[in-house]
């Protein structure tokens, strides 16, 4: 699997100023109350690999990811999310231990996408991931809703949720369509 590092946020939803969370190795848990940023968090780390729905962010258009102001600080007018990479084992199919992938976007719609700090097209950061074989399912972020599914669904559904992903599901599928025949 591929390692991730550290994500920098800045500007995006309700992290104005700049934080960093460093992934140690295992699980990484990120707690808080309602309304802290949890969500926000994974949402950023989907938008630096590439999400282009503004819905599944929780917005009408993409610039509702941009820091929209508070009570005490004015808006701002610029996102940006960086995404560091563990790149030992050469997951990526790039020559370097570490990978930084990172994204931008201006109020007025202007983007910006710098893979090792070099301008690239979001195209080729969503590549990057599919072309080193570890498809884009490869990331697994399981939402809020999705967990209660999981923990409320009887023994027999919980177990399809995890052999879908896990690529099991597609042959059980054509093993029954073959015991049909
Ligand atoms: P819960 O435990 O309820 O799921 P959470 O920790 O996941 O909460 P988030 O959904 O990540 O919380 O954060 C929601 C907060 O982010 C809201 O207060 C919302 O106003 C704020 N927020 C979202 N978009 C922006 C934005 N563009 N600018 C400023 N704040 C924003
Ligand atoms: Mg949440």
């Amino acid at each position: 699997f591929l390692a991730l590092k550290s994500l920098q946020i800045s500007g995006f939803k309700s992290f104005a100023d700049s934080i960093t969370v460093h992934f140690d190795q295992g699980i990484t848990g990120i707690v808080g109350p309602n309304g802290s940023g949890k969500s926000n968090l994974t949402e950023a780390l989907r938008w630096v690999m590439g999400e282009q729905s503004a819905k599944s962010l929780r917005g009408g258009k993409m610039e509702d990811i941009i820091f929209a102001g508070s009570d005490s600080r004015p808006p701002l007018n610029r996102a940006e999310v960086i995404l560091k990479f563990d790149n030992h084992d050469r997951q990526l199919n790039i020559d370097r231990d570490e990978v930084e992938i990172r994204r931008r976007l201006f109020r007025g719609g202007e983007s910006e996408c710098l893979l090792n700090n070099q301008k690239v097209r979001l195209k080729d950061i969503v590549d990057l991931f599919l072309d080193s074989g570890l498809g884009k399912n490869s990331f697994s972020i399981i939402s809020q809703g999705n967990v209660e599914k999981i923990f409320n669904s009887k023994p027999v559904d919980r177990r399809f949720i995890i052999e879908e992903p896990a690529g099991v599901a597609s042959f059980k599928i054509k093993k029954q369509q073959a015991q049909q025949q």
